[in-house]
């Protein structure tokens, strides 16, 4: 039975653009989504007021995931300041141990964008915590079985793929839910529509499928022991 999928990103395009396909598809396949964003991303238009923009990035938020029939939630940190550390770790942990993910996504560590990097660091510390029994808050510990890092333009430094996942029934919807955000058309000076659809045909080729997305394991969670090399696969 397909389980619930947590998708960890520091804005909302992010969330849905680089992790939504893979939201979706655990949903066709009979799980559970949810989209945490960290903040609305309110700074990312040159032309709109940051209050008004950041409303219309929740909101984009909130009707994409309906559509896709997933949850969400925001911890609305100011765009450009998502911290890391434990205050904001306690309260990732939180929501993990509320919603009992068996997959999350996040973004990879090697991003120039700080909150993108803080938001690798805050999906660590976080799962860590929601699965430490030891630490007491209102919630039982969970423990997170996987976690993913997301195929994403901006994250791109050592970024190696290592599991590539079929979204080919998802992708139309997929990308009307994408379409509802203001930047998806290149709005704000990137054409999101182009690389993205794009990059799951090419991930798609790769992966011998019409539309794939490509993740990363954790690096730590690639090693694993057979005794039996051809059980292995
Ligand atoms: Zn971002």
């Amino acid at each position: 039975m397909p389980s619930t999928i947590m998708a960890i990103a520091a804005h909302p395009g992010d969330g849905m653009f680089t992790m939504g396909a893979a939201v979706a598809q655990q949903i066709h396949e009979g799980g559970k989504g949810v989209f945490l964003s960290l903040s609305l991303g309110e700074r990312g238009s040159n032309t709109i007021p940051m209050a008004q923009y950041g409303e219309m990035q929740r909101t984009a938020m909130n009707n994409a995931a309906k559509l896709l029939g997933a949850e969400t939630e925001f911890l609305t940190y100011p765009d450009g300041e998502v911290p890391s550390g434990d205050m904001i770790d306690f309260k990732v942990c939180d929501l993990i141990r509320q919603y009992r993910p068996n997959i999350v996504i996040s973004h990879w560590s090697g991003s120039w964008h700080k909150d993108h990097q803080n938001s690798y660091m805050v999906t660590r510390d976080a799962v860590f915590y929601a699965g430490l029994k030891s630490l007491t808050r209102q919630l039982p510990a969970h423990g997170v079985r996987k976690v993913l890092f997301a195929d994403n333009w901006e994250d791109a430094a050592q970024y190696q793929p290592d599991l590539f996942l079929n979204i080919t029934p998802v992708y139309d919807n997929w990308v009307k839910a994408c379409a509802l955000f203001p930047m998806w058309r290149g709005e704000n000076g990137f054409r999101y529509n182009d690389y993205y659809q794009s990059l799951a045909a090419m991930r798609g080729a790769l992966a011998n499928c019409r539309y794939a997305v490509a993740l990363m394991s954790d690096p730590e969670q690639r090693t694993r022991t057979v005794s039996n090399l051809d059980l292995s696969s």
